[in-house]
C-alpha cells in the first residue's frame, strides 16, 4: 500500500515555534535582556523563573512585540519580528498570552471578551464566535458564567476567562506571565489544572511562574533568569535535583 501523504502541518515539523538569537534589550541606558538566545520547539512546554526584576516578562513580552528588542533575531513560527506591523499582527494573532492580572475588558461581557477578536480579527460571524467561545468556556469549567461581567467572578473564574479567551484564537504558542500570582492560594489549582490540560494537548507554552509542581509536573525545560540573563536551562529533573550554578541554587533555596 503506497504510504500516506504527510499533511501541510507535518511540512513545518522541525521548524522551532520560537528562536531567539542574540538579542539584546535596553530601556534606556538599562541593559535589560542579555544576549538571550533560546529555541522553543513545537508542542514544547517551557517554565521561566527567576527573581523579580530578572526580565522574566520582558523576554516573553518581547515574543508578541510587546516590547521592541534592540540586537539581535526573534522569529515566531517562521515569521522573524521587525517594525512591520502586518507581520506583528500576523504573530499576535498566533500567539495567545495570559497576565497576571488577567487583562480582561471589565464593561463586557465574558462572552463579549471571548467574542471581540474572533470577531474583528478574524471576521468570524458572531453566531459562530459565540458558538466557538461556549467550546472554551466549557473546557476551562464556567460556561454558566458566560452572561457574567468580569467583576462578578472571582480572580480563579476571571483568570480561566483569560485562558479561554486566548483560546478563542485558535493560537500556536501560549505564552503566560504569572498567570497565578495575583490569586489567592485556594484558586491557584483551578488556573494551573486548565494549564496543565492544555500541556496535556500538546500546545506549545512559555510559562513565567515560581509554581514549581507545575513546572516538574509539564515542563520539558526550566529556565532559570537572573539581571537579564538566562543562567541556566534544563529538564527539571536536573534543574531541581542538580542545579550547576550557584545563583539557580540560591534562587531555589529561597522558593522552595
Ligand atoms: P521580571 O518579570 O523578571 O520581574 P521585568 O521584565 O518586568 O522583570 O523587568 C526587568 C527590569 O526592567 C526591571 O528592573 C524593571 O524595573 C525594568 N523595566 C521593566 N519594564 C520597564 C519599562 N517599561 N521601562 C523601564 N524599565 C522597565
Ligand atoms: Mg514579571
Amino acid at each position: 500500500m503506497p504510504s500516506r501523504r504527510l499533511d501541510a502541518s507535518t511540512a513545518d515539523a522541525g521548524l522551532p515555534a520560537v528562536s531567539m538569537v542574540g538579542v539584546n534589550k535596553w530601556f534606556g541606558d538599562f541593559h535589560v535582556l542579555k544576549d538571550i538566545n533560546l529555541e522553543v520547539e513545537e508542542g514544547e512546554r517551557i517554565v521561566i523563573c527567576g527573581p523579580s526584576g530578572s526580565g522574566k516578562s520582558t523576554l516573553i513580552r518581547c515574543i508578541n512585540r510587546l516590547e521592541p528588542h534592540e540586537e539581535g533575531q526573534i522569529i515566531v513560527d517562521g515569521h522573524q519580528l521587525t517594525d512591520d506591523l502586518r507581520q506583528i499582527d500576523k504573530i499576535r494573532s498566533e500567539v495567545g498570552m495570559v497576565f497576571q492580572n488577567f487583562n480582561l475588558f471589565p464593561h463586557l461581557s465574558v462572552l463579549d471578551n471571548l467574542c471581540l477578536a474572533p470577531q474583528w480579527v478574524r471576521k468570524m460571524p458572531r453566531a459562530k464566535a459565540e458558538e466557538v467561545a461556549m467550546t472554551y468556556l466549557e473546557r476551562v469549567k464556567i460556561p454558566e458564567q458566560a452572561h457574567k461581567f468580569p467583576g462578578q467572578l472571582s480572580g480563579g473564574q476571571q483568570q480561566r476567562v483569560a485562558i479561554a479567551r486566548a483560546l478563542c484564537m485558535n493560537p500556536r504558542i501560549m505564552l503566560f506571565d504569572e498567570p497565578t500570582s495575583a490569586l489567592d492560594p485556594e484558586m491557584v489549582k483551578e488556573v494551573l489544572d486548565v494549564m496543565i490540560e492544555l500541556a496535556e494537548q500538546g500546545m506549545t507554552m512559555l510559562c513565567v511562574t515560581h509554581e514549581m509542581g507545575f513546572a516538574k509536573a509539564v515542563a520539558d525545560r526550566v529556565i532559570f533568569m537572573d539581571f537579564g540573563e538566562i543562567v541556566e536551562v534544563a529538564p527539571p529533573a536536573e534543574f531541581f535535583a542538580s542545579p550547576k550554578s550557584d545563583r539557580t541554587r540560591t534562587f531555589l533555596s529561597q522558593i522552595l
